[in-house]
């Protein structure tokens, strides 16, 4: 399989760019935000939870997008891999994750990350708001507390990764077309894919 940890702060580009991937790969998406998002727009209990929190610009319970994830990775399980976005976001979800895939005889294959400055970061998301309506894009000190959060507690990842030597990092200012030629670039090496998507030879 090929599992992708698609890494980067609020902004970084990671929902355009896991578009373009999962078309070219084949692999299922799994953004905790857009499940999270469905959560509020179908009511349930979980999802008013989460939106106090991501209204505030706060992470929710690692213990929810764990769950989150793992019923997700059951309901797939004979994709060709997977497009993790927006998780792992903390050391405890990374390890968690680790032994999911390890349950099911699978690992990451690599975690390539999105590098965006706060002040870029920070003017993206506003126009996003503007464009999306999405209540957390809109406010700049919800934005500061999202950014805030990545670097205390998402960015620290980078060296987890690292110790695993699955870390890649890719600029992720330029044109969406250059910036997937770079990402796909560092998946071809990883996966010893060459240039052609359709061989399977995924194996972790
Ligand atoms: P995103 O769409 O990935 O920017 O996520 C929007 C909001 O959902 C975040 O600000 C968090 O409140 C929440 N969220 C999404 N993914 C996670 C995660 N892996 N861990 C904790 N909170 C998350």
């Amino acid at each position: 399989m090929l599992n992708i940890v698609l890494f980067g702060p609020p902004g970084a580009g990671k929902g355009t760019q896991s578009e373009k991937l999962i078309a070219k790969y084949q692999l299922i998406h799994l953004s905790t935000g857009d499940i999270l998002r469905g959560e509020i727009a179908a009511g349930t209990a979980l999802g008013l939870e989460a939106k106090k929190l991501m209204d505030a610009g706060t992470l929710v319970p690692d213990g929810v997008v764990i769950g989150m994830i793992n019923s997700k990775l059951d309901q797939n399980k004979s994709s060709k891999g997977f497009i993790f976005d927006g998780f792992p976001r903390t050391a405890a979800q990374a390890r968690a994750l680790d032994k999911l895939l390890a349950d099911k005889n699978t690992a990451i294959t690599l975690m390539l990350a999105l590098e965006v400055d706060d002040e870029e970061l920070t003017k993206r998301l506003l126009l996003r708001g503007k464009a999306s309506g999405r209540a957390d894009d809109q406010n700049q000190d919800i934005i500061r507390n999202r950014i805030k959060e990545y670097n205390n507690k998402t960015a620290p990842l980078k060296n987890y990764y690292t110790e695993q030597a699955k870390f890649q990092s890719v600029q992720g200012v330029g044109t969406i077309d250059e910036i997937f030629e770079n990402l796909c670039g560092k998946i071809n090496i990883s996966s010893n894919l060459g240039s052609n998507p359709s061989h399977k030879v995924l194996d972790n």
